[in-house]
């Protein structure tokens, strides 16, 4: 029996010496270079960093949907590199929900049986008054019973991120969440998942290029070839911003020196 919860204050993720290295016919490329972070509950993280420096891997690993090469990822008291492929696929459903830049619904489904499809997957009895909170705050009550391709862009991921709501997880993983959507739309999708930090304590882990979608976070993380480069509680969009370019001079500088 696994304990889903442990002390009120055991963080929701925990990772540690996270390494992930992809095999290649010439040389290995390691995405990940032993990462450690603590994700506490009830808040919202950005992870951001030049393109190739190992975000998606990162939320990738963190949410069980691959295996790390070395380290360790705990989401709250439960260690994903003990679970079974069986476990890890029910931890996977139920534990955390993940967001992705293209929405990945069903287009054979309504907006509700896509909501409710990892709860169907699982066997789990939806928590019907959650459900209607959830409905409710992504503003979709109306549009239940139509399909994906029924809706723009931003209300597609409304449907995303109700569906990785759905289960009541402890995380929810967002990679490039707004990458695809409109400015107007990405406030909107941004809204939404400030809101369900704040009223739902919910804990949110989300890659962005945006620093300005980084802004709505309460902390930046960076990478840089796999490893955490920068940590900043609650920075303004123009010092993330700023600590960007920075970081790209210097990414720069050192590549036209080594290579
Ligand atoms: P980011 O999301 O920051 O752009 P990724 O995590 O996607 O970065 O990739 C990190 C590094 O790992 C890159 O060098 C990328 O080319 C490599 N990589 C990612 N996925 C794979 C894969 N499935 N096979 C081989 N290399 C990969
Ligand atoms: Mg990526």
């Amino acid at each position: 029996m696994t304990v889903h919860y442990g002390h009120h204050d055991e963080p929701a993720v925990r990772l540690q010496g996270l390494t992930r290295v992809y095999p290649a016919d010439g040389a290995p490329v390691r995405a990940l270079a032993g990462v450690d972070a603590v994700f506490h509950r009830g808040t919202f993280t950005a992870v951001m960093g030049p393109s190739g420096s190992g975000k998606s891997t990162l939320l990738q690993a963190a949410a069980g949907l691959d295996r790390p090469t070395a380290g360790c990822v705990w989401i709250g008291g439960t260690e994903l590199s003990r679970l079974s492929e069986t476990k890890l696929t029910e931890l996977r459903r139920g534990r955390v929900g993940f967001v992705f830049q293209a929405f990945n619904l069903i287009g054979a489904l309504t907006v509700e049986e896509n909501i409710l499809l990892p709860l169907r997957l699982t066997g789990a009895r939806p928590d019907r008054a959650w459900l209607d909170r959830v409905i409710d705050r992504v503003g979709l009550g109306d549009r239940l019973r139509h399909r994906p391709s029924a809706l723009s862009g931003g209300q597609q991921q409304r449907v995303a991120i109700a569906r990785a709501l759905a289960s009541r997880p402890e995380v929810i993983f967002c990679d490039e969440p707004t990458g695809a959507l409109d400015s107007t739309t990405a406030t909107e999708v941004l809204g939404l998942l400030r809101g369900v930090v704040d009223e739902h304590r919910q804990t949110v882990v989300m890659v962005t290029h945006d620093p300005v979608a980084a802004s709505y976070a309460d902390r930046v993380i960076v990478l840089a070839d796999g490893r955490i480069v920068r940590d900043m509680p609650q920075p303004g969009a123009d010092a993330i911003a700023e600590h960007l370019a920075a970081l790209g001079r210097r990414t720069l500088r050192t590549e036209g020196v080594a290579r």
